[in-house]
């Protein structure tokens, strides 16, 4: 299976077998998402269909991701597809950023419209001008509100999770009435993306602010959370923005403040996409599929009871053990008229992190064998006999230990994939031949990453400060701030 990035067919190729992973990252990624029913190419070029396994991913975030919007004080609320031209118009520097990337709706049924509408590839717009209506004094501050929506951005090249014409994610949208506030919303909300990564994704990440260059189109501060793919590329996970009041000058968001005077609000915007999950397949996955962390796991456990002849034994004790156990846990029953080697082969693609096996001479003895997904195969202590009575406690115990395995195997590998160079020489070399996140002194200045860019591939994924050196490692000026470079999704 060789697949150009932006000549995908329309129709999703048949996947015989998962290439190895270490061999070409980019197939195997691609093999593991459509073999593991993750998703489908459809007849939009460009768009992705989420399958229900997919799907269940997605609700997994979703809710880990919603329940702490709501601890910090957010609300769900949902606002149109569609901005009309003239509003989009109205902030310059957001408009130049989105430009290349709008899609727009030019007819509505046989007539054309007077004034193109554009599908949404983020809504400051249309939030900003909503707010302005609901604001008129300090006392309608803050607005904490949140979206869970679809956008679509016109992207040339499709990659599962990572690159498609219309992604599924959340935007955040807040004002307040001051500056202060704002930047406290926007340091909160990146802690939470940095929480959800690490603690429920199991992925490692690095928390920081963005150069320049790499800032959303309109804000005054973007932070990003940045993790580290096994290829040594970056991957941005989630972005918090300080919007300033630019935004709420161009769509008149004022409040009466406490002094009387008019003023602008000061207004934030933060998102995550599906993209994380592009993150979790290729930082966990092994070259028999999925390893999917517990806390994000659609399924938990899955029962696969093993049949002797026409013995029902095993079966029955199955749909005994999945009653009791289902209240407790997302889980399973296999009962599909498969060998047993098929079935385990299929959950281990999906990345069940546990898997129980009932057979016959086991029950016989009281027990039944738990095998745990995040061990390799033929491993020492990838399966262990536990006694009927212990399963749940034994599942529970395991569970918390595989999501503390699976994150503590990714912390390992980017601890030892990021790299303080000591030479511009040997940071050149590193950045060209992704080696991973390159922690340099940086002189904070466009030009100097423009000639990283061009010389490298790599850019800078977030900075932080102080500097930890007196000198730009790419150019010799003096740093300003500390930066973690390298090639990027
Ligand atoms: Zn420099």
């Amino acid at each position: 299976m060789t697949i150009m990035d932006d000549q995908l067919p329309e129709k999703t190729p048949f996947v015989k077998e998962i290439p190895r992973k270490a061999d070409d990252l980019s197939e195997w990624y691609q093999a593991v998402c459509y073999k593991a029913e993750l998703v489908s190419l459809s007849p939009v070029r460009g768009c992705v269909v989420l399958r229900p396994y997919g799907y269940g991913l997605w609700e997994r975030l979703q809710s880990e991701l919603d329940a702490r919007f709501k601890a910090t004080g957010h609300e769900n609320a949902y606002f149109p597809l569609l901005i009309p031209e003239s509003l989009l118009m109205r902030e310059a520097e957001h408009v130049e950023g989105f430009a290349p990337e709008v899609a727009w709706v030019t007819q509505g049924g046989n007539e054309k419209l007077a004034e193109r509408l554009a599908i949404r590839p983020t809504s400051e717009v249309i939030i900003g001008t909503m707010y302005a209506e609901w604001v008129q004094s300090y006392r309608d501050l803050p607005i904490l509100i949140n979206q869970w929506a679809n956008v679509m951005r016109w992207e040339k090249r499709t990659r599962p999770f990572l690159r498609t014409l219309e992604f599924l994610w959340q935007e955040g949208h807040t004002a307040h009435e001051t500056q202060a506030e704002a930047a406290a919303e926007v340091a909160q909300m990146l802690e939470v993306y940095k929480e959800v990564a690490e603690d429920i994704v199991g992925v490692p990440v690095y928390k920081g602010e963005k150069s320049v260059s790499e800032r959303f189109a309109g804000a005054d501060h973007t932070y990003s959370i940045e993790a580290l793919m096994p290829d040594g590329k970056a991957l941005q996970a989630g972005t918090s923005h300080e919007l300033g009041q630019n935004f709420a000058r161009a769509y008149d968001i004022t409040f009466a403040g406490r002094d009387q005077t008019q003023q602008h609000a000061w207004t934030t915007s933060w998102g995550m996409s599906w993209r994380m999950l592009g993150a979790l397949i290729m930082v966990h996955g092994d070259d028999q599929g999925l390893r999917i962390p517990p806390k994000m796991a659609p399924v938990e456990v899955v029962i696969v009871p093993i049949a002797r002849g026409d013995s029902t034994v095993a079966s029955d004790f199955a749909k005994v053990l999945h009653a009791q156990l289902r209240p407790q846990f997302r889980v399973k029953l296999d009962d599909r008229d498969l060998r047993p080697g098929n079935k385990y082969a299929d959950w281990d693609l999906r990345g069940v992190p546990l898997r129980i096996v009932i057979g016959e001479r086991d029950l016989a003895e009281g027990k039944v064998t738990v095998v745990r997904r995040d061990f390799p195969p033929k491993t020492a202590g990838r399966e262990v006999a536990v006694a009927i009575g212990d399963v749940a406690a034994t599942l529970r115990e395991l569970l918390v230990d595989i999501q503390a395995n699976l994150y503590a195997q990714a912390r390992t590998f980017l601890h030892d994939h990021t790299f303080a160079p000591a030479t511009r020489e040997e940071f050149v070399a590193k950045a060209k031949g992704r080696a991973g996140m390159l922690d340099i002194p940086w002189c904070d200045r466009a030009e100097c990453e423009a000639a990283i860019k061009e010389q490298t591939s790599a850019t800078t994924r977030n900075l932080r400060t102080p500097a930890l050196g007196p000198v730009c490692l790419a150019c010799g000026e003096p740093a300003r701030v500390q930066a973690y470079v390298a090639q990027s999704y």
